[in-house]
């Protein structure tokens, strides 16, 4: 731990789904554009990276002082990718303007084939103490397909990189890439469980629409793999990795016992965050925002002393509340009746029973007396059962509301 790591007063004085005490930035550039990314990243554009970090800084200075954080998420594009010296400016802005609590979690996202023993050293030094590395798959023909510019040597490297001075390391999978079989995804999780993770992502892929793959799709170029085939491989990642010991505590995400990513936890509490940067959503004070995506304005805006945010929306109390329980539910701990009413001021079953009794009958939830939780079954429908929170909204006035741009989905590790 850093010496300047705030030594007391680590107790919170307010509620954390107000005051923000998770952080999130955002470095857009990466060295290629993979076909299925759609995150506000750029390529080729690596001169203005410097000009990019005093724009960032320039949008935390509105933060005025120094604030108090528990969790630091450096997320991208590829934040790694920036050179030795602007990897150092970026740290530098976090240590200026962020206070880090005891038992602090900083993250930051890495791509294998853009670490180096003085990166490591670097970021070890300024004290980061999780790094998330994008591995997707260990096979060269599905990292050719997915334009992922390295190869299954340099993740193995890359964890040997990071081990000699960070504990804690996450590695990202994809499944569903086509021409993936059963088998193949299977050996691509043994082998990342041969690299002794603590956390794994795995995410299907998907086709988002404007990218590469997803015109590709369009023009019956790609065949998506098979439902079947997907639900499969979701099913063989939870029997695995809950053989090697893992535990499944968010519908993608698996940990080792204590090492759940402490920040994408302030997110499916739906509690406060702070995130800076193109494209960077934030949720403080009741108030959700998203900066623009487009890298040309971002700068333009925050070097004339304006907002970067493109989007702003203040959410209705019973928006607040359904957002809450869809975004709770994808939790193992699932949503507790308690803890529920007293951050959202709605009895969980004055609210949602209707969809919480059809899906308990129907065994995607478990209920007991204080907690809903979903099932086996209920995880390969995680985002029907998630979606269906929504109901109350869809049939009150508030529902009727324009979305004024809210971000559609909320940045979470996944270069
Ligand atoms: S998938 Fe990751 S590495 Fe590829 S372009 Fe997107 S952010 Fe960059």
């Amino acid at each position: 731990m850093p010496s300047d790591v705030k030594e007391a007063g680590s107790r919170r004085s307010a509620a954390p789904w107000l005051v923000p005490e998770a952080v999130y930035l955002h470095v857009p550039f990466c060295a290629h554009r993979c076909c299925y990314c759609d995150f506000a990243t750029v390529a080729g554009q690596d001169y203005l990276a410097d000009r990019y970090l005093t724009a960032l800084e320039k949008e935390v200075s509105t933060l005025q002082e120094p604030r108090p954080a528990r969790t630091i998420f450096i997320g991208g594009g590829t934040p790694t990718h920036l050179t030795h010296a602007q990897l150092e400016r970026l740290l530098n802005i976090v240590r200026r303007w962020f206070v880090l609590l005891p038992g602090y979690e900083w993250t930051v996202e890495a791509n294998p084939g853009t670490l180096n023993a003085a990166k490591v050293d670097l970021l070890a030094d300024h004290g980061v103490n999780r790094i998330s590395l994008g591995a997707q798959t260990f096979h060269i023909p599905l990292l050719h397909f997915l334009e992922r510019n390295h190869g299954p040597e340099q993740t193995r490297d890359a964890v040997g990189l990071v081990r000699r001075r960070i504990a804690n390391i996450s590695l990202d999978l994809i499944f569903a890439i086509p021409g993936q079989e059963l088998s193949a995804w299977k050996e691509d999780l043994r082998a990342a469980l041969a690299l002794e993770p603590e956390h794994l992502s795995t995410y299907g892929l998907t086709y988002e629409k404007g990218t590469p793959l997803w015109k590709d799709r369009q023009r019956g170029r790609v065949r998506p793999v098979d439902e079947e085939v997907e639900q499969a491989m979701y099913e063989a990642a939870m029997d695995l990795l809950a053989e090697a010991g893992f535990e499944h505590y968010e519908v993608s995400n698996f940990c080792r016992p204590g090492r759940e990513c402490r920040h994408n936890m302030v997110y499916w509490a739906n509690h406060a965050y702070w995130g800076f940067g193109l494209g960077a959503a934030g949720y403080v004070g009741g108030v959700r925002g998203a900066n623009t995506r487009d890298l040309f304005a971002y700068l333009r805006l925050v070097e004339a002393g304006q907002s970067p945010r493109q989007a702003e929306e203040c959410l209705e109390p019973l928006e607040r509340a359904c957002e809450t329980a869809m975004l709770q539910i994808r939790r193992g701990i699932g949503i507790d009746r308690q803890t529920f009413a007293e951050q959202t001021d709605y009895e969980l079953d004055v609210l949602l029973g209707d969809p919480i009794r059809r899906h308990t009958e129907a065994g995607l939830l478990s209920d007991t007396e204080t907690t809903v939780r979903l099932t086996r079954a209920g995880k390969l429908l995680a985002d029907l059962v998630a979606s269906s929170f929504l109901e109350p909204i869809a049939s009150s006035s508030v529902g009727n509301r324009p979305n004024h741009g809210r971000p559609s989905r909320i940045t979470t590790e996944s270069p």
